[in-house]
C-alpha cells in the first residue's frame, strides 16, 4: 500500500494504518498449515484481492475487529445473514437463553414450527417447510424433488447464479467460482454435469430454446430472482414472469433460490416484490439470523413428496436446531413492521447515489447496481444484464478499490462478483464516511 494512502487514512479516519496487521498475518500464516487455504470458504482468502485477509477477534453492531485491535465498518455482515447487524442483543440473548436449555434435541422442538410458521405465513407460495443447516443443502434437496415430482432430470440454471457446492451446480456458477474462475470442477462426474444446462441470465429466448431442444425433459428452472452472485444484477422486465409461464406450460417446477433475497427484497422476498408465484422456495441466511440455517419450502402437494410423507429421502442430524431456531425467530419479527425495508433501502440508494457521484467526479468508469439492500459496483461499463457482462469488469480495479478503502476502514466483499450488504444497523453516519472513503479511494484509481 502506498505511504499516501496510509497517511490519508490516518487523517481521514481514526488514526489507525489498515494495512499493518501483524497478528492476522501472523494467526493466518500459522492457519494455513492446518486449513486448506487458511480458511473454510475459498473467497475469505482475499485471493482476488491479495493483501493479507482479515483474521477477526470480535464483532458488535455494523463493526468488525480484527486480532491486530483494528476496526472496519462492515459491508459484508456475513455474506446478508446479518440484516440485523452483529450481536444484535435481541439475538444474542435469545441464543445465551437457548444454550442454557440444551444445543441440540434430536427430536422436534416448537421452536421449529414457530419459526416454520412465520415462514409460511410472510411467503404465501411456501406452504411447507423443511429446516436444513446450509444453503447448499436446501438447493440441492429442492432439486432432488423437483427432480422426483416431475419424473424428470434435466435442471436450467443461470450462468453465474450460485445455489451452493453441490455437484450439479458448479458449472458457469458464480460466487466463489467467479471470482476464481473455476467454469467447471474435478471431482463432479460428466454424467452429472450434463443434466444442468446453462443459459444467461435475462435471456427468456435462450430458456425457450432449451425447452424446445429437450421436449418433457426439464425438471425444473432454478434461479436467483435478483441476481447476486455475479455482483448484483437485477431481472429484467419481463424475465421472472416469463420464467413462471414457459415452466407451467411446460410442466416443469419453478425454482426460486432466495438464500439472498430472502426476507431482504421484502418480507415476502423477492416474489413478494415481483408478485411470482413460484412451486419450490430455497431460503438461508436471515432465517437463521446470523447461525446455520437455510430452508426449502413450497406447495403443499410437491412438499409432501419428501420423507417421511413421502418417497423423496432428506434428513439432518442437527436441522431444525434449536439455537439457530432461535436466533431466527429472534430475527424476523424485527423486519415485519412497515418501513423496515423501505428505511434500510433508502440508506442504500444513499450510498448508490454518493458512489455514482464520485465515480463521475473521478471519471473511473463503473456502474452501481442496486436491487433493495444489495449492491455492487461494477468497474464496468453498462448496461449489465448478465454473466458475460459482469466479467467484463476490471478486477484489477476492483482490487485496487477494495484495498483503498480497506485502508480506510471499510471493509467490502472481497470479490467484484459479490453483493454489498446493508443492514438496518448500519446508520447515515456509517453511509457519509463509506461515501467520503469512496470517494478518495476513487482518486487513486486510474481514470478510463
Ligand atoms: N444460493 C444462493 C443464492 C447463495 O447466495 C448461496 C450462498 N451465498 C447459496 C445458495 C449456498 O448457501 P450456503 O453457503 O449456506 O451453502
Amino acid at each position: 500500500m502506498a505511504s499516501e494512502t496510509v497517511n490519508s487514512a490516518k487523517e481521514k479516519v481514526d488514526g489507525s494504518v489498515r494495512d499493518a496487521r501483524p497478528r492476522s498475518a501472523e494467526i493466518f500464516e500459522r492457519g494455513k498449515k492446518t486449513l486448506v487455504g487458511g480458511v473454510d470458504s475459498p473467497v475469505r482468502a482475499f485471493r482476488a484481492v491479495g493483501g493479507s485477509p482479515l483474521v477477526i477477534d470480535h464483532a458488535a453492531g455494523t463493526r468488525l475487529y480484527d486480532v491486530d485491535g483494528q476496526e472496519y465498518l462492515d459491508y459484508v455482515c456475513s455474506w446478508g445473514a446479518l440484516i440485523l447487524g452483529h450481536a444484535h442483543p435481541d439475538v444474542v440473548a435469545a441464543v445465551s437463553d437457548q444454550a442454557a436449555r440444551g444445543t441440540s434435541y434430536g427430536m422436534t422442538s416448537p421452536l421449529e414450527i414457530e419459526l416454520g410458521e412465520k415462514i409460511t405465513r410472510a411467503i404465501p407460495s411456501v406452504e411447507m417447510v423443511r429446516f436444513v443447516s446450509s444453503g447448499t443443502e436446501a438447493a440441492m434437496s429442492a432439486v432432488r424433488l423437483a427432480r422426483a415430482f416431475t419424473e424428470r432430470d434435466l435442471v436450467i440454471k443461470f450462468e453465474g447464479c450460485y445455489h451452493g457446492h453441490s455437484d450439479g451446480f458448479l458449472s458457469e456458477a458464480g460466487s466463489g467460482l467467479a471470482t476464481l474462475g473455476i467454469a467447471s470442477c474435478p471431482g463432479v462426474p460428466d454424467a452429472f454435469a450434463r443434466l444442468t444446462l446453462n443459459t444467461p441470465y435475462n435471456d427468456i429466448g435462450s430458456v425457450e430454446t432449451l425447452f424446445r431442444q429437450h421436449p418433457q425433459k426439464i425438471a425444473a428452472i432454478i434461479v436467483e430472482p435478483v441476481a447476486a452472485n455475479m455482483g448484483v444484477v437485477a431481472p429484467a422486465p419481463g424475465f421472472l414472469k416469463g420464467l413462471r409461464e414457459i415452466t407451467r406450460r411446460e410442466s416443469a417446477l419453478l425454482i426460486f433460490d432466495e438464500v439472498i433475497t430472502g426476507f431482504r427484497m421484502a418480507y415476502g422476498g423477492a416474489q413478494q416484490v415481483y408478485k411470482i408465484d413460484p412451486d419450490l422456495t430455497v431460503m438461508g441466511k436471515i432465517i437463521g439470523g446470523g447461525l446455520p440455517v437455510a430452508a426449502y419450502g413450497g406447495k403443499r402437494h410437491i412438499m409432501e413428496r419428501v420423507a417421511p410423507l413421502g418417497p423423496v429421502y432428506q434428513a439432518g442430524t442437527l436441522s431444525g436446531n434449536p439455537l439457530a431456531m432461535r436466533a431466527g425467530l429472534a430475527t424476523l419479527p424485527k423486519l415485519e413492521p412497515s418501513g423496515f425495508y423501505e428505511a434500510v433501502n433508502s440508506r442504500t440508494e444513499r450510498l448508490a447515489e454518493g458512489l455514482r457521484a464520485g465515480l463521475k467526479q473521478s471519471g473511473v468508469e463503473g456502474v452501481v447496481s442496486v436491487a433493495g439492500s444489495l449492491l455492487t459496483i461494477f468497474f464496468a461499463k453498462g448496461p449489465l444484464r448478465n454473466y458475460s457482462d459482469a466479467k467484463k469488469s476490471d478486477t484489477a480495479q476492483f482490487a485496487k478499490f477494495f484495498q483503498a478503502m480497506l485502508a480506510r476502514g471499510i471493509f467490502l466483499p472481497p470479490s467484484q462478483y459479490e453483493a454489498l450488504f446493508v443492514s438496518a444497523a448500519h446508520t447515515d453516519t456509517d453511509i457519509d464516511q463509506t461515501i467520503r472513503a469512496a470517494h478518495d479511494s476513487f482518486k487513486t484509481l486510474k481514470a478510463t
